[in-house]
């Protein structure tokens, strides 16, 4: 497992006043989107050490972490107090529901991680439902990519969002990269009060604060997608996009506090 391309110095300023008008006090940053693994086809990679030296420079004091090797998940969030898992789950493999379950039996691990774009198959496609389900008795959220033809498109996540209203679904990167599925996924969590919207690689600074005031203050979390984004760059995303101190606050820590059940400090 290699470093971390992600230690580069950091101006804890970029924080400003902010972040350290969040429910707890403190200036750290809750980062609801980061990868542990080695990424050859991007050329980064992050393990436990390069994800301890990431979060330090970046000003994140806690986080959420997947990889598509849940086994390797566990060891990070077991060597790390203010780290916690997602299970990665892929219909496609065998024995997912029970491993997902096995895994969300652990304390650190709040929820799950869907990539149906990698993995090859609909967000709303039958075989998820059973995890829904599992996810909805431990009252966990789920989060899955979105933003790319033909498996993770907005309009595919809300199908899921209407069949499972009680399940919290977040939308990671609120679309990505186009305009059109950007607008989509605040359209969606504007109108599926369970649907929540994930900033990581979505280059539009002001529909951080479009989504905000449309979907509501509760519904938008700060995710890096370390190490594909650098945390600092994502952040400051958040802190130009015209939001107020005290919402700039909520997207970069308290929201994510509180979908996750992490309690303050
Ligand atoms: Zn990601």
């Amino acid at each position: 497992m290699g470093g971390s391309n992600l230690t580069a110095g950091s101006d804890v300023s970029l924080l400003g006043n902010a972040a350290a008008l969040t429910a707890c006090g403190r200036s750290l940053v809750f980062d609801s989107h980061m990868h542990v693994g080695d990424f050859p086809l991007f050329g980064v990679a992050l393990d436990g050490d390069g994800l301890a030296a990431t979060m330090s420079s970046a000003g994140i004091g806690k986080g959420v972490i997947f990889s598509p090797d849940n086994a390797y998940t566990l060891r990070v969030v077991e060597s790390m107090p203010d780290v916690f898992g997602m299970v990665w789950v892929n219909p496609r493999e065998p024995d997912y529901v029970e491993d997902a379950a096995r895994y969300l039996d652990h304390p650190k691990f709040l929820g799950a991680k869907l990539h149906p774009l990698l993995d090859g198959y609909l967000p709303a496609d039958p075989a998820i439902h059973p995890v829904m389900r599992l996810l909805l008795e431990r009252g966990l959220p789920v989060l899955i990519h979105s933003g790319h033809p033909i498996f993770s498109l907005p309009w595919s996540i809300e199908e899921l969002a209407v069949a499972f209203p009680d399940n919290k679904i977040i939308m990671g990167h609120m679309g990505h990269s186009n305009v059109v599925y950007i607008n989509a996924a605040i359209d969606i969590a504007s109108r599926r009060q369970n649907v929540y919207l994930e900033t990581s690689g979505m280059p539009m600074h002001t529909k951080i604060r479009e989504a905000v005031e449309r979907a509501g203050p509760e519904r938008v979390l700060y995710g890096s997608d370390a190490p594909f984004h650098h945390p600092e760059v994502e952040m400051l995303k958040v802190r130009l996009s015209g939001l107020s101190d005290e919402l700039v606050g909520r997207v970069l820590r308290s929201n994510s506090e509180q979908l996750f059940g992490v309690p303050c400090g």
